[in-house]
């Protein structure tokens, strides 16, 4: 089963991503997760991303799209996997078909987790990130069960650089225009289906699986 995640910046896709790969035994895929371990390893790959992240903007399609049809192709993707955080742009979404179309395939489900703009913000203010394990909190609705410490790996939480209340107006604003425009593109394909992301971790969870069955 190939699943998307849709939703804005901080509508909980990734907390729904991180659940739906462990009930149906797929690997989570998160580009956001890649993009940050290079990174944290100071890769050419990180560095260049960072220049984009740290500003709120998309990193490049070409260069996002090689990384991702890389780790597609990797063994424990054989069954399927589910996307976080890509496609964020029609172009990645072709790509993505069109490599999936060679080998007789598509996506299943475009899984869109819908938040209106006016909880975002306050949503990503209190979200706290482990940099070490790539586990995600919120000091409210997800507290760590030692504040400020990751309940995984034990290593310190932090507000990232691009959930800042100035940067998460730009991501707002680069997710109307480039990634919003995928909610159509999926739902002229058939698979797009939407879950009210306001709704308790739980109800979301629930509602998704109602869906994949
Ligand atoms: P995320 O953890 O998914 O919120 O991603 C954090 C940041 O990584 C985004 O704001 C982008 O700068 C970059 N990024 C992640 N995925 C993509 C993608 N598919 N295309 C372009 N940039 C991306």
């Amino acid at each position: 089963m190939k699943i998307i995640m849709l939703g804005a910046p901080g509508a909980g896709k990734g907390t729904q991503a991180k659940m739906i790969a462990e009930k149906y035994g797929l690997p989570h895929i998160s580009t956001g997760d890649i993009f940050r371990a290079n990174i944290k390893n100071g890769t050419e790959l990180g560095k260049e991303a960072k220049e984009y992240m740290d500003k709120g903007l998309l990193v490049p399609d070409e260069l996002t799209v090689r990384l991702l049809l890389d780790r597609v192709a990797q063994d424990d993707c054989k069954n399927g996997y589910v996307l976080d955080g890509f496609p964020r742009t029609i172009p990645q979404a072709e790509v993505l078909d069109q490599e999936l179309s060679k080998m007789g395939e598509k996506v299943d489900y475009a899984i869109n987790v819908d938040v209106p703009d006016e909880n975002i913000v306050n949503r990503m203010s209190g979200r706290r990130a482990c940099l070490n394990c790539g586990a995600t909190y919120h000091i409210v609705s997800i507290p760590p069960k030692k504040e400020g410490i990751c309940d995984v790996c034990g290593s310190e939480l932090v507000l990232r650089d691009d959930d800042r209340p100035e940067t998460v107006q730009n991501r707002l604003k680069v997710y109307h225009e480039q990634t919003q425009p995928l909610i159509d593109f999926y739902e002229k394909k058939g698979v797009l289906r939407s879950v009210d992301g306001t709704l308790p971790m739980e109800e979301v969870f629930a509602a998704i699986t109602r869906i994949l069955g």
